[in-house]
């Protein structure tokens, strides 16, 4: 999405009413999904330095700039870019409430797993960095390498064949529009965190200030 057009979004957020507080239907849910990267972490990705590394234009994808190169030169950067990600993985902070959270679910018997657009290794890297490795199983970590990336639904479907469940079942909990949009594809329960306002309250069934507001709802 645009910046400005991103902009016209959270404007128009500031004036959506409030959604209902019907939490009960969610504290019942017991497999979820998590996108990682400003949903269980605080966001530190800089794509403006990426690009400006790797020259990158501001308006191209940087995976599929990267993919459209010659194999040396897409090598070579795609390199680089595993080389940026991984000090970044190492360095990762949770985000407010993230551990509460998942060791909450954990406690009360639930399926956790991860689906991001970052690659496997590096999500496996955050978890640990984040201290919360030990909540899942590492089968349930899907990467950019494991699935059609979000918005695609490909990830939920193979997370709930594994655990034998509806995906109508999941709840799918992000920080972007791409992990909502994932999760009505899916017709998976879907849930907003970590963002001022709503911006995309056709795609929301739930959304709270942070991780930490989350799981107060569910206690
Ligand atoms: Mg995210």
């Amino acid at each position: 999405m645009r910046a400005s057009s991103f902009l016209r979004f959270m404007r128009a957020a500031a004036d959506e009413p409030p959604m209902p507080a019907s939490t009960h239907a969610l504290a019942t849910r017991r497999h979820w999904v998590f996108d990682m990267d400003g949903t269980l972490t605080v966001a530190m990705h800089d794509f403006t330095a990426i690009r400006r590394a790797l020259e990158i234009r501001d308006d191209e994808d940087i995976l599929a700039h990267i993919a459209s190169l010659p194999d040396a030169n897409a090598r070579a950067k795609r390199a680089w870019l595993l080389e940026h990600e991984r000090e970044l993985a190492h360095a990762s902070r949770p985000a407010p409430g993230a551990a509460e959270l998942v060791r909450g679910l954990v406690a009360r018997g639930c399926r956790l797993g991860i689906l991001t657009r970052n690659l496997r290794e590096l999500a496996l890297i955050t978890l640990e960095a984040i201290g919360v490795a030990d909540c899942f199983d590492p089968v349930d970590v899907l990467g950019r390498e494991d699935a059609a990336p979000k918005p695609d639904p490909a990830g939920l479907h193979h997370l709930a064949a594994r655990w034998t469940v509806r995906p109508g079942e999941l709840v799918m909990v992000g920080d972007y529009a791409y992990d909502l949009a994932c999760a009505r594809a899916a017709g998976a329960a879907s849930v907003l965190v970590n963002l001022p306002g709503n911006p995309w309250p056709e795609l929301t069934d739930w959304r709270f200030d942070d991780c930490l507001g989350l799981h107060a709802a569910l206690a």
